[in-house]
């Protein structure tokens, strides 16, 4: 076995969800969306229903469906993108609710299935999705006249709770539902942390369920294993990888692993990346490859068969911060060629 193994502990993701949940007084929904953030749907959204999920946020329309063929009947599943042209068959069928986002997407809603479910997303600040207070002052009277069954903004700055963004956010959206019937939410993960103001009627965490920032108390949720292919000794200017980047200073023990960029791990980790053995830190040495990481082991006084690149001893926000980039990007990036098992 030369593929890495990604173990993915779905009674991590579970608590997540209820500590989450237990942060509020209102109702916490699931962000499931890019197959629950490269988890895997099929089993993170049944493990998240049997935590106590009863709404379910995805991206795009074909998401929800291929969530609804998991879930069966009963979950609420939103669609963030709202009403595309050529949604609506799948949309009915699957007993989707998009969140709509325009006045176009409101109009190709009421015109292609009218009387069905939908909900409203606002924009607060962000100008990324959502109606604008004008459209939705326009707007209101005919969207609540119907099925309404969430009204939503998203916060940018969530991640920084001293940002002023944060208040000026909530204050435009308190003022866009003033008086609104419907249920109400605003906060995703960093949202919830903000305090109750931000909490309204529903919460929509997706990262801090993966065990990603800004959730600290988040339970870690993947493991990723990295088979060792073979082991050698370098001598002091010997150099190791592509572009000869890395070269010897002492003696070096290598260990070149099976796991590349075309597996997630981004090529722009390389210079100061480490995995683990045992919890003990080694440096990734020279560039990432496609399918392989050069590490140096010389610090071990044994020759690993794996060693560790997420887990207990490495976040996915550490490995993000090798990387310039965040935990969520690592979490998708998960290659699809790992070897996975879900426990718990
Ligand atoms: C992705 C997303 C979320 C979840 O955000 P996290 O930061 O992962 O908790 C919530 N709401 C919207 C609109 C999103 O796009």
């Amino acid at each position: 076995m030369t593929t890495a193994h990604l173990t993915i502990d779905l009674s991590a993701i579970a608590s997540n969800w209820q500590a989450l949940n237990r942060l509020t007084d209102c109702a916490t929904a699931a962000v499931i969306k890019a197959d629950a953030y490269g988890l895997g749907i099929e089993q993170v959204g049944p493990a998240l229903a049997a935590a106590g999920a009863r709404q379910f946020f995805v991206a795009a329309t074909e998401e929800g469906a291929a969530l609804r063929r998991v879930l069966g009947p009963g979950p609420e599943i939103l669609i963030l993108s709202g009403h595309m042209d050529g949604d609506a068959p799948l949309l009915q069928q699957a007993d989707l609710v998009p969140m709509i986002n325009s006045v176009d997407q409101l109009l190709t809603q009421v015109e292609a299935l009218p009387g069905h479910h939908f909900g409203v997303q606002l924009d607060s600040g962000m100008n990324r999705l959502g109606m604008e207070p004008a459209e939705w002052a326009a707007l209101r009277d005919i969207a609540e006249a119907q099925d309404l069954r969430l009204v939503m903004s998203h916060l940018a700055c969530a991640d920084e709770p001293d940002h002023p963004m944060n208040a000026a956010q909530l204050a435009s959206f308190q003022e866009m539902v003033q008086g609104v019937q419907a249920p109400l939410s605003l906060a995703a993960t960093g949202g919830i942390l903000l305090g109750r103001d931000y909490h309204f009627d529903l919460t929509r965490p997706g990262v801090g369920l993966y065990g990603g920032l800004p959730f600290v108390d988040a339970a870690p949720v993947v493991t990723l294993d990295l088979p060792v292919i073979q082991i050698r000794d370098v001598e002091p200017g010997e150099t190791v990888g592509y572009g000869n980047t890395f070269v010897a200073q002492r003696p070096t023990r290598i260990a070149t692993v099976a796991a590349g960029y075309a597996d997630g791990l981004i090529r722009a980790m390389g210079g100061s990346a480490t995995v683990t053995c045992d919890g003990q830190k080694l440096p990734v040495v020279g560039r990432v490859s496609m399918d392989m990481l050069t590490i140096d082991v010389t610090a071990l006084n044994h020759a690993p068969a794996q060693l560790q690149l997420l887990g207990q001893h490495q976040s996915v926000d550490t490995v993000a911060g090798f990387a310039g980039t965040i935990g969520y990007e690592i979490l998708t990036s998960l290659g699809a060629r790992y070897n996975r098992t879900y426990i718990g």
